[in-house]
């Protein structure tokens, strides 16, 4: 079993009436790089800023290597935590060089061993050329990369990102967000990185930590977040979805799209109700001059083309499919589930 670097247990913090963070509880393991996902207001910037002293629990306690940095007893400033922070705006000086910079956090080491980490934290991040430049002379992710070396170069125990790549275009975000990850994997730096975006979240964990309203509603592997989600908001955070309503039969569930095969959680009789969840890949879907759905919408979206299909009931779900060109709005259609998948269900 990895060992566990950080720890929250309970953690709750209101700000005024407002209640940020509801007793929530995660582990961290050494190495691991953990996202932290969820909409704009949820409270991820807040548990990152309790978990790095910024601010303090109402309740709840924190250990790092098994030591508490925060329970009834303690609270450990920020500095003595050993943590590092990268935020949107990478906040370095402006007055100072690539390599005055990366320095900056390990003045008090000796000469030499300052002079190993800056060569190593500039090969790293592909900065050797760029060292005698200032902030403004560096592209966004350059600033990124010099932001991410003066962060590591003291080493920290745990380093905390929030949003860290919201500042850069589209284009470069993908790319900057993979050379931070083979760094981050290369020094194995145990991290924590705040997002409101799924797709960065995903590709840069291992695992994703869903928050709504301040609760946590599931730590998973990616995978497991997209394909078993456990409730009905991560299964939307965690990508397109529908939901239609269905009854428990025999051992599948009987709804609009047609019998659907389900995960069984727990044993259901037959004749519960339930809320079954849909994704774009999930239904096929086949032109038929007598078939029981409509095609209402196309949506064309550059790498697929999204269908909206509705059922006689007025439930709508959306379709992706293979030869998109002979289908168009207006046209009647069959639905059958994919082969090999086994949908998710939510009580009603
Ligand atoms: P975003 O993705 O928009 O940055 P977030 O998920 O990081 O949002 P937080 O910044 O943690 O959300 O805020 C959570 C809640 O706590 C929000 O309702 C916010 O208004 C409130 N909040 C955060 N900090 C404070 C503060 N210092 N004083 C009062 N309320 C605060």
């Amino acid at each position: 079993m990895k060992n566990t670097l950080l720890s929250c247990r309970n953690i709750t913090k209101s700000f005024g009436d407002d209640i940020a963070i509801q007793n929530l509880s995660l582990d961290l393991h050494h190495g691991e790089i953990l996202s932290v996902l969820g909409p704009s207001g949820c409270g991820k910037t807040t548990l990152l800023r309790l978990i790095a002293g910024l601010e303090t629990p109402d309740d709840g306690n924190l250990t790092l290597e098994n030591r508490p940095i925060f329970d009834n007893n303690s609270n450990i400033p920020t500095h003595k935590r050993g943590m590092g922070m990268v935020f949107q705006e990478y906040a370095l000086f402006p007055n100072l060089t690539v390599q005055q910079n990366i320095l900056f956090g390990i003045r008090h080491l000796v000469k030499q061993e300052q002079r190993e980490r800056l060569k190593n934290l500039l090969g790293l991040t592909r900065l050797d050329h760029l060292t005698s430049r200032f902030p403004h002379e560096l592209s966004g992710g350059e600033q990124q990369r010099v932001a991410l070396a003066r962060t590591l170069a003291p080493t920290p125990s745990l380093l905390l990102m929030d949003e860290p790549f919201s500042n850069l275009d589209s284009s470069l975000r993908s790319s900057v967000r993979l050379e931070i990850l083979d760094i981050l994997r290369d020094t194995g730096t145990s991290t924590i990185f705040v997002t409101h975006d799924r797709e960065e979240a995903f590709s840069i964990s291992d695992k994703v930590a869903v928050i709504f309203n301040g609760r946590l509603h599931q730590i998973d592997t990616p995978d497991k977040i997209y394909f078993w989600p456990k409730t009905r908001e991560v299964a939307t955070i965690g990508g397109l979805c529908d939901f239609v309503q269905g009854t428990v039969r025999k051992g599948i569930v009987d709804t609009q799209v047609g019998n659907l095969p389900y995960r069984k959680t727990d044993e259901l009789q037959d004749g519960t109700k339930v809320i079954v969840a849909i994704r774009p890949n999930d239904l096929q879907m086949s032109a038929s001059p007598d078939g029981k759905h409509t095609v209402v919408r196309k949506e064309f979206r550059g790498d697929d083309t999204i269908f909206w299909v509705r059922s006689l009931n007025g439930e709508v779900v959306r379709c992706k499919h293979k030869i998109y060109t002979t289908l168009f709005e207006g046209i009647k259609v069959d639905l059958a589930a994919e082969e090999h998948v086994i949908f998710n269900i939510f009580e009603q």
